[in-house]
């Protein structure tokens, strides 16, 4: 695009012309709403904001530099040592965003001559990670599907540990679109054929699915030894904001070392690190979160086969349903809105061609009649 106030214009035209002009609009605003990644309620509740306010007059509101300069507190430490224990892997270590968490550690870990292999679905930050690499070998996997994976690894994998510059297989372990689950145990035994690495994204896991809310590796079985690298973000099910890498000590301390991404940036708000303690605590604490909203989920799923609402095929709060069109999306929206719901059409290029959809994602702050009046609402907009 040439830089001139036309082309501009016209590229912003062009976005209208396909109905994938993207608006904010402001938050909280009355509206009963069904798409946050709030899952657990706890982004409003009040020992988190306290936690935060306490910590922000004891240590300020900013960290003031980067970790390895002096912006390192204890309250990030503690976090890192509680995060560490709630993933069962020997440390973890605090990044400010999931974003700067998947951009890092790829590039610790990778180098130009590593086979990447990732899932077509993963996260937007997943792909651009897989980019910054500039490996000629990265390949790209139909969504969720393991016996492909598995040929591309018996493809392009070098045969043994000593051959080549390491073997990639990269994926979310529930998909933030979709709302499915990643086939972690199948992943996880085709990359150990080939002495390679499962990094798992889990920002959508974590504090949701899984016995005691320990994420996808929990739910499926798996430990460090299957997973060795867990990327977790606090602005989902944790209610706050930033994001951390779980592994072994060695792994963990090479990509605080190596990651820019880690280095060249300003450390978390410590009252942030202390609002996540906090809420790693309710996760902890606070089974019922999670019991009532797998209730939701199931009565929700119930009550829109019973009214012949199509959903796709989804166990997690993330409950997808596919419109196709990006104006049928808009428009299945805007009658929602109208009728007190928030609940964004998700539009390419964010989902692929054809398949907006409205995202509805339901939260432990939700109580069942809130479900039955969304379902109404939702057989009457579509
Ligand atoms: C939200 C999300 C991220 C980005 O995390 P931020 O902390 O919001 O930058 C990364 N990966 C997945 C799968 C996500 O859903």
């Amino acid at each position: 695009m040439r830089c001139t106030p036309e082309a501009i214009a016209a590229a912003l035209g062009d976005i209208d012309a396909r109905n994938l002009r993207r608006r904010r609009e402001l938050a909280p605003d009355g509206r009963l709403n069904f798409c946050s990644n709030d899952y657990l309620g706890l982004a409003t509740d009040e020992r988190l904001s306290s936690a935060m306010a306490e910590a922000a007059r004891q240590l300020g509101a900013g960290a003031g530099a980067s970790h390895l300069i002096s912006g390192h507190s204890a309250e990030h430490d503690a976090l890192e040592r509680e995060l560490a224990e709630f993933t069962r892997r020997e440390r973890a270590l605090v990044f400010s965003t999931g974003y700067m968490a998947n951009l890092g550690v790829l590039s610790a870990l990778a180098d130009r001559h590593a086979v990447l292999i990732a899932d077509e679905l993963n996260h937007a930050s997943l792909i651009d990670a897989v980019r910054l690499v500039r490996s000629s070998s990265n390949h790209r996997y139909p969504h969720g599907d393991a016996a492909e994976a598995t040929c591309l690894l018996d493809t392009h994998a070098p045969t043994s540990e000593v051959n080549g510059s390491g073997t990639f297989l990269i994926t979310d372990g529930v998909f933030s679109m979709d709302g499915d689950l990643a086939p972690l145990p199948e992943l996880a035994d085709a990359v150990a054929r080939h002495h390679g690495w499962l990094i798992v994204d889990d920002a959508h896991g974590l504090g949701v699915v899984g016995e005691t809310g320990r994420g996808s590796c929990e739910l499926h079985g798996l430990s460090a030894r299957h997973v060795p690298v867990l990327i977790g973000t606090f602005g989902k099910a944790f209610g706050t904001f930033g994001a951390f890498i779980a592994g072994d000590a060695d792994v963990i301390e090479l990509i605080m070392q190596r990651a820019r991404t880690y280095i060249y940036t300003t450390a978390l708000p410590p009252a942030v690190a202390a609002a996540t303690r906090m809420a790693l605590a309710i996760v902890h604490e606070e089974s019922w979160r999670r019991d009532h909203l797998n209730s939701l989920i199931s009565r929700f799923r119930e009550g829109a086969t019973s009214r012949g609402i199509h959903l796709m095929h989804s166990t997690t709060p993330i409950q997808p349903m596919v419109l196709g069109s990006a104006e049928a999306a808009l428009s299945a929206s805007a009658k929602l809105s109208a009728a007190g719901f928030r609940v964004t059409a998700i539009r390419p290029p964010t989902v692929p061609l054809g398949t907006a959809r409205l995202r509805i994602t339901l939260s432990a702050a939700h109580s069942e009649s809130q479900i039955d009046q969304l379902l109404v609402a939702l057989e009457a907009a579509i």
